[in-house]
């Protein structure tokens, strides 16, 4: 029999209030450390103060998060080689902790604050560097700790954009697909099927569910389980179509009117099947549940660009890396 293996997170903890437990969580899972450094923002520690409290760090680095550069200065104090990162924040923090580790060779825990997009467990990392959002290949945490009660406590757009990242599994999916068939590129099965039913695991939920304790479980397992998918095929592919390469070219041609990843994700996706995937798509059946979320509300709110821009978009979108989708074909 042949077998391929799949690194796991070997911290996978859920649930209400249980990030002041993190060192008992280390300890039930024989994970020990010379010195645990929490990498959070000022904005966070200060919300989270008396919870932080509770946990005793060598050291805590405040970040803006979203930066290479920063990312970089802040690691020059880090001279432990045995230390655990506790990255606590949104996903801006986290791709800066990613990085940092990678560079040092440290290993680190990811505790969301909030469920923006799928950085919580993928092999990537986003980051500012000279003027444009670039990503960055990374090794994948260690674990993570959602504490439900405190991503609760977010922002609802947050969490919504998290959606739009998540539900555009379901696209990224059928490009991979067609890629395969177009130009014989090799696909992972089962890399592919955690895509789709992780994509899938938050469409019955509506709007009024934000709040509860089962859609947050949902969406952070979702969100895991994608990432997942990107470690298992050792390439964003699984999680990242033609409405990712969207995304990007916004990043790129329209920095200045850019807004959350995962709402721009779920902008392209509705365009890519829309005016793209043709005959049989999606459109319809999206449109119904981004408005039951208020996605909807949240992309008109944010992304206006004229027909013109778009075309500049999609053609942007084209070329900005050697990736096969539906837009190759247009
Ligand atoms: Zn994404």
């Amino acid at each position: 029999m042949y077998y391929k293996t799949i690194n796991v997170p070997i911290v996978l903890e859920l649930g209400e209030d249980i990030f002041v437990h993190l060192d008992d969580i280390l300890k039930e899972n024989h994970l020990y450390f010379n010195e645990k450094i929490l990498v959070t923002s000022l904005e966070l520690r200060n919300l989270y103060k008396s919870r932080l409290d509770k946990l005793s760090f060598e050291d805590i680095l405040l970040i803006k998060g979203g930066s290479y550069d920063e990312a970089l200065e802040a690691m020059n104090t880090i001279t432990n080689k045995e230390v655990l990162l506790v990255a606590f924040g949104g996903g801006s923090i986290i791709d800066a902790v990613k990085l940092m580790a990678n560079t040092l060779d440290l290993t680190y825990i990811t505790v969301p604050s909030t469920l923006s997009n799928d950085a919580i467990y993928s092999p990537i990392a986003r980051l500012l560097k000279d003027g444009k959002k670039q990503s960055f290949g990374v090794k994948a945490p260690l674990g993570i700790i959602a504490d439900v009660n405190i991503i609760k406590g977010s922002p609802e757009k947050l969490l919504l954009a998290g959606v739009g990242d998540l539900v555009s599994n379901a696209s990224a999916v059928k490009d991979w697909n067609l890629a395969h068939i177009d130009k014989g590129e090799s696909i992972n099965n089962f890399a592919m099927a955690l895509a789709s039913l992780s994509g899938n695991s938050v469409i019955p939920y509506t709007f009024n569910d934000i709040r509860s304790s089962r859609f947050i479980g949902d969406l952070a397992n979702g969100l895991v389980i994608s990432g997942l998918a990107m470690v298992l095929a050792n390439s964003s592919r699984p999680a990242s179509g033609a409405e990712h390469l969207i995304s990007h070219a916004i990043d790129d041609l329209f920095p200045n009117r850019s807004t959350l990843h995962g709402l721009q994700v779920a902008w392209g996706h509705l365009l890519v099947e829309r005016d793209f995937r043709k005959p049989e798509n999606d459109y319809e059946k999206l449109m119904i549940f981004f408005e039951r979320m208020k996605i909807l509300d949240e992309i008109e709110r944010d992304i206006t660009f004229s027909n013109g821009e778009i075309e500049q978009i999609i053609n942007r979108a084209k070329t900005i890396r050697n990736r096969y989708t539906i837009l190759t074909k247009v």
